[in-house]
């Protein structure tokens, strides 16, 4: 996350500096440009100074010749280089020389003199110039000047040995571009100078100065100018850029609420904005992706955590009560056989559905989620008073997501467990808050389905259990500890017409553990077929070893899974136990739960029943009346034999209308030609009931408890006392 002010440039800091550097190399490239410039100047302007001074050079000497006889000796460029004097003796003052001086002068624009050689002092002594007093008359007055040219002048030691210099002098302080050149006597001495100039060497360099500092400024203001546009030009180019930078920034630091914008730009400008909102709808869809079912397009377990812990850490704060909530885990009954029966297509649409059903229904501050396969979560708005509201908050989830929904596959029924645990009191973390919730949905899986439970702490201990049987029940399947006891299903004149074969588990640790508990176990961890298998096999080892001793059996039920009955092998291993066990063919009953029938669910079971029933096993439909089932759907089942759950002789008792209500189920039943078993006959009260509605056969403690085989055995052949002695309506 952007921390503030952590690094982030200002609009105008990389222009600016940009500008910084670009007028660095304009300045240096202007600089370099003018110091070319310059030199050139310079070199032209000395080149200027040499011509002229030359020139003045020879007009001087060639002037002198008009005077004087003179010869003057040249270089091969031209230039003079001495002036031999036929006449020495004439070096003295004279107006001549003013005269010659004053017409070289006025033909160089310069100055001239005229200096005489004295053997004595070894130095020149001047005889005449063209410099004047400021008030014009000539300097020196036509006077011999002693020693202007003497040891230490620039010139001296060129002029004293007869040879030329061209070059500064110093005249009153200052410098002069002077030709200087030596009168020599016809046998070679030196005799004087004949000296020009062209005026003041700071003069002559004046229009360097002057070009320099032009150009100096001519610099500066191009540089100033420059620096403007520059300026001007890099914001109005590098703003938008700025713009995509804040928001490549923002969408990398997670906001998409930018708005990029200068997309129709067709620059690079608008091919980086472009880029940049592909980004962005790239990020967003894998964030959705992240944090949405891609079934139900509704909240997964990823988003629902995160929900979690921002709930938690609003319950920070000093008053955590006013900030709790429930959770709700909703898990789905029944979708399995949804799937198996419709198929996985028809599975979705009733997720979509359902998902669509509960996220409609959703009050402000709720929050909706799928955590996978059939499981979703719903967390209530926050509450000061949660408690209150979590009864009702679980009966409406359970009614929206319970219920018929039609798919294209036909129509597909579900009911829904539903585990609540309530913030902050049963959790303060998102794992604690989704296990206790998960173990209260287990609590509610274990005992009745498609109800709620509110965790409570002893559901920890009964999950470890759980775990501790599942252990136990994979080691004592394995060691075959189990055993199995008969309960014996009288007829109504006494005679005991069948035994229900009941599994029994006595652990070692814990002592008996009921088939209600151990059973859905199996079920649940994938255990079931071995246990049915094992019962089976030992059932019908016990009808061949009765077949023995016996000459008439009664038939052995066995209790068959719907889970068992969904097995492709589950026809198969039964024709198989009837080839082994051939004595028990025509003794076996197979009890199937209700569930088999449940409307929605497909006839995937009917050329099971057939096989079965080809097969010679009888049919029977176990605890009739409890689940889903219709009295519509027992005529389509092939079934032989249905057995009235224990709740109805129970309830019977009591009122009037379930009397009513037992009697037409009994009568039904025998209409359709079915074999009609009352179970739980507990009392004579019940018995007597039973004896008069007109049911075959009748199971329940007072007639008999589940017992070992042996007991079990004693009974054949040996009416029943309570029915025996009891006036019987049997036709
Ligand atoms: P169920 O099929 O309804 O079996 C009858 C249960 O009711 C047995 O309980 C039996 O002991 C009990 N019972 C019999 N008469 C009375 C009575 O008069 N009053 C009362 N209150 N109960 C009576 P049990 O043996 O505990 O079995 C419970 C359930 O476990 C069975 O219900 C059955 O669904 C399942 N079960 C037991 N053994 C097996 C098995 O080997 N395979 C499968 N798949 N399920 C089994
Ligand atoms: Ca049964
Ligand atoms: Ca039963």
């Amino acid at each position: 996350m952007d921390t503030p002010g952590e690094n982030r440039p200002s609009g105008w800091w990389f222009p600016a500096r940009t500008t910084a550097y670009f007028l660095v190399v304009a300045a240096l490239c202007l600089g370099t440009l003018s110091l070319l410039g310059l030199r050139q100047i310079n070199s032209t302007n000395e080149m200027n100074s040499a011509v002229r001074i030359d020139r003045a050079g020879r007009a001087a000497a060639a002037l002198l010749d008009t005077t004087v006889e003179t010869t003057v000796r040249i270089d091969s460029q031209g230039s003079p280089q001495a002036i031999i004097m036929q006449d020495p003796a004439l070096l003295e003052p004279d107006d001549v020389w003013d005269e010659l001086l004053d017409d070289i002068a006025g033909v160089n624009q310069g100055a001239a003199n005229l200096f005489r050689y004295d053997e004595d002092s070894g130095s020149f002594d001047r005889l005449s110039t063209t410099f004047r007093t400021p008030d014009g008359a000539r300097v020196g007055g036509s006077q011999v000047e002693p020693g202007l040219i003497s040891v230490g002048h620039p010139a001296y030691a060129a002029l004293s040995s007869g040879t030329t210099y061209v070059g500064q002098v110093p005249v009153a302080g200052r410098l002069r571009l002077a030709y200087l050149t030596p009168i020599l006597t016809t046998d070679g001495t030196t005799a004087g100078i004949l000296a020009v100039d062209v005026g003041w060497v700071d003069d002559l360099n004046r229009i360097t100065e002057e070009t320099t500092d032009r150009a100096i400024a001519t610099s500066l203001s191009l540089l100033a100018a420059l620096a403007l546009i520059c300026v001007l030009v890099m914001f109005r180019s590098f703003r938008p850029l700025h713009r995509l930078t804040e928001a490549a920034h923002a969408i990398g630091t997670g906001d998409h609420d930018q708005t990029i914008g200068l997309t129709d730009r067709r620059d690079e400008i608008g091919y980086l904005a472009r880029g940049l909102v592909k980004v962005s709808d790239l990020q967003r869809t894998l964030e959705h992706r992240a944090y949405n079912d891609s079934l139900t397009a509704v909240p997964n377990r990823a988003a629902l955590v995160q929900e979690l812990d921002r709930r938690f850490a609003q319950l920070d704060g000093n008053n955590p009560d006013s900030h709790a909530f429930a959770l709700l885990i909703i898990d789905l009954d029944g979708f399995k056989e949804v799937n198996d029966g419709l198929g996985h297509q028809a599975g979705d649409e009733l997720l979509v559905a359902l998902a669509r059903s509960l996220c409609d229904s959703l009050e402000p501050g709720e929050y909706f989620a799928r955590l996978g396969g059939d499981e979703f979560a719903l967390l209530s708005a926050t509450s000061p008073n949660i408690d209150d509201h979590v009864a009702e908050l679980a009966e409406r989830a359970s009614i929206q997501a319970s219920g018929v929904f039609s798919t294209s596959a036909g129509d597909a029924c579900v009911s829904a467990s539903i585990g609540v645990a309530v913030i902050p009191e049963h959790g303060t973390t998102s794992t604690e808050a989704m296990r206790n919730a998960d173990l209260a949905l287990y609590e509610v899986k274990r005992g009745e389905r498609g109800t709620s439970k509110v965790y409570e702490p002893a559901f920890a201990d009964a999950f470890d259990r759980q775990l501790y049987l599942v252990a136990e029940l994979r080691r004592v399947l394995d060691d075959e500890e189990l055993t199995v006891v008969y309960q014996p299903i009288y007829d109504m004149d006494g005679n005991v017409r069948a035994l229900e074969g009941l599994a029994r588990w006595h652990d070692a640790n814990g002592g008996p553990v009921s088939p209600a508990e151990f059973i859905p176990i199996a079920e649940n961890v994938g255990l079931i077929d071995q246990l049915g298998s094992w019962v089976l096999e030992r059932a019908c080892r016990q009808i061949t070893e009765w077949s023995a001793t016996y000459d008439e059996l009664p038939r052995v039920s066995i209790n068959v899974s719907t889970l068992q009955l969904r097995n492709p092998d589950f026809v198969r291993s039964i024709a198989h136990l009837m080839e082994r066990y051939p004595a028990a063919q025509g003794q076996l009953c197979l009890e199937l739960t209700e569930s088999v029938l449940v409307p929605g669910h497909g006839d995937w079971h009917q050329p099971i029943l057939a096989a079965l029933t080809d097969m010679g096993i009888c049919l029977s439909i176990d605890d009739f009346g409890t689940g889903y089932s219709s009295l519509n759907y027992l005529h389509k089942l092939v079934v032989d034999q249905v057995k009235i759950d224990r709740t109805f002789i129970d309830a019977a008792i009591e009122d009037n209308n379930q009397h009513q209500l037992l009697a037409g189920i009994v009568a039904i039943g025998k209409e359709l030609g079915l074999s009609v078993v009352l179970e739980g006959i507990e009392t004579v009260e019940e018995l007597e009931l039973a004896q008069t509605l007109g049911c075959d056969l009748l199971q329940g403690y007072l007639l008999g408890k589940p017992m070992s085989p042996a007991m079990a055995a004693a009974r054949f052949g040996v009416p029943h006392h309570h029915l025996a002695t009891a006036p019987s309506t049997a036709a």
